[in-house]
């Protein structure tokens, strides 16, 4: 009998590709007419340009091992994302580093002064943050705060940053330096063909059989296994109700040459609706002066309603008591494995998603040594 891994994302390519590596039949499904889940790429017909159809996707990881997966399939180009953020009717750089730091406050503060002067402004009344308003009090104070993450945060997640988690915040770096790098991560890329060449790069076997616009839910073949990517919820067919998750609206964008000068200008004042807008061929430097055309989307994030995409797991405190519900109808369901962003309702980057499938398949290696044995 063979193996079904659902969902042509980086967690279910990884999982297909180590079935077939290790001599197992595997089918494949996406409901979607293309490989690659959330992190597809195509080539816009309109404008030639490169252009990541779910919103921009960055690689960036301080994990050596899903670095050097990634590096197997496809050639990784140099890239830093330096994000843009217009609030107040002015352009500034995020992360938070010292030259938003003097422009926003109007001073020339040497690393030590603005270390001194951002600590005088946070509140140290806050020990251990409760959420991301706390956090980001505590961090930087209220000015760059209300200027830079309370309108942004409330158009993203369409709550008061007092609801939401301080984990959210702590993913971003604060500089005291001019370095605006939006990451910290030491290996970070864009792959030259895109992400969608990298994941068939992965699924290239006689073993894999792909079969795409198809629903596990109408296929009725038994399998071996079934390694599950898509949501928890919808495998049990939302019986404990279904889990909250964030959905995007992209608006797009063509005109002549060059529309915004940047890959990613964040809008971080409340009225204006959209959250980003993101200008694809800046994502591909090394080919951007090729275009004469150009194509960028505006971003504009809600709450999803049943059928449309699911993007940001919510993960408030009724969702995370729906989720561990749903963990415990999967712990008796041996017969099927949950991973990925959406199987484990988690908000995974890119990196996180290839080391946790891949540890899946140092497990999934234990067991069938284990079967093979008995
Ligand atoms: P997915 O890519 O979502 O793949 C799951 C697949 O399963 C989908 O193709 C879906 O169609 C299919 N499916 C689901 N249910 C069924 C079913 N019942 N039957 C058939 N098919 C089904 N990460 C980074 O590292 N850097 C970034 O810059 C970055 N930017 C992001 C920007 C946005 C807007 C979003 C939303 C995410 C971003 N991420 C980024 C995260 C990245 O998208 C995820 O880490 C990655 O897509 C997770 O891969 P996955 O295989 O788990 O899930
Ligand atoms: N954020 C913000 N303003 C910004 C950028 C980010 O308020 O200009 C907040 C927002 O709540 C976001 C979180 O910081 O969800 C994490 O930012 P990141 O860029 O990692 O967002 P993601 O990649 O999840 O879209």
């Amino acid at each position: 009998m063979r193996f079904c891994v659902v969902g042509a994302g980086f967690s279910g390519a990884i999982l297909a590709r180590h079935l077939s590596e290790k001599g197992h039949k595997v089918l494949l499904l996406d409901e979607r007419a293309h490989i690659a889940g959330n992190c597809h790429t195509e080539r816009d017909t309109s404008t030639g340009v490169m252009v990541h159809r779910y919103g921009p996707h960055i690689f960036h990881t301080a994990d050596k091992r899903a670095w050097d997966y990634v590096q197997r399939f496809g050639t990784f180009r140099p890239y830093i994302n330096r994000v843009k953020a217009i609030s107040g009717g002015h352009v500034y750089t995020l992360p938070v580093n010292l030259l938003t730091i003097n422009q926003f406050f109007n001073t020339t503060l040497s690393p030590k002064e603005a270390r001194a002067f951002i600590e005088q402004k946070s509140d140290k009344s806050i020990t251990e943050a409760k959420n991301f308003e706390e956090q980001a009090l505590s961090m930087i104070g209220p000015e760059l705060y209300k200027a830079f993450f309370y309108g942004y945060t409330r158009k993203q997640w369409g709550f008061e940053p007092t609801n939401l988690p301080a984990s959210i915040l702590k993913r971003l770096p604060l500089r005291f330096n001019y370095d605006d790098n939006y990451f910290n991560h030491p290996y970070q890329g864009m792959p030259e063909e895109g992400y969608t060449a990298i994941i068939a790069n992965i699924l290239k076997s006689d073993n894999i059989e792909i079969r795409l616009e198809t629903k596990f839910e109408d296929v009725s073949e038994e399998f071996r296994h079934v390694f599950y990517t898509g949501p928890i919820d919808r495998y049990f067919d939302f019986k404990l109700g279904r889990l909250g998750y964030r959905t995007l609206d992209f608006e797009r964008i063509e005109e002549e040459g060059d529309y915004q000068g940047t890959a990613v200008i964040n809008y971080c004042d409340q009225n204006i609706p959209f959250t980003r807008i993101s200008e694809h061929k800046h994502f591909a430097p090394w080919e951007a002066d090729q275009f004469t055309r150009t194509v960028a989307f505006k971003e504009y994030s809600r709450l999803a309603e049943p059928n449309d995409i699911p993007y940001y797991p919510i993960r408030l405190v009724n969702e995370k008591a729906m989720l561990d519900n749903y963990i415990a109808l999967a712990r008796q369901t041996p017969s099927v494995s949950f991973l990925g962003r959406l199987g484990t309702y988690r908000y995974l980057d890119m990196d996180v998603t290839i080391s946790e499938a891949l540890a899946v398949c140092d497990r999934l290696d234990q067991l069938l040594e284990t079967d093979k044995a008995a």
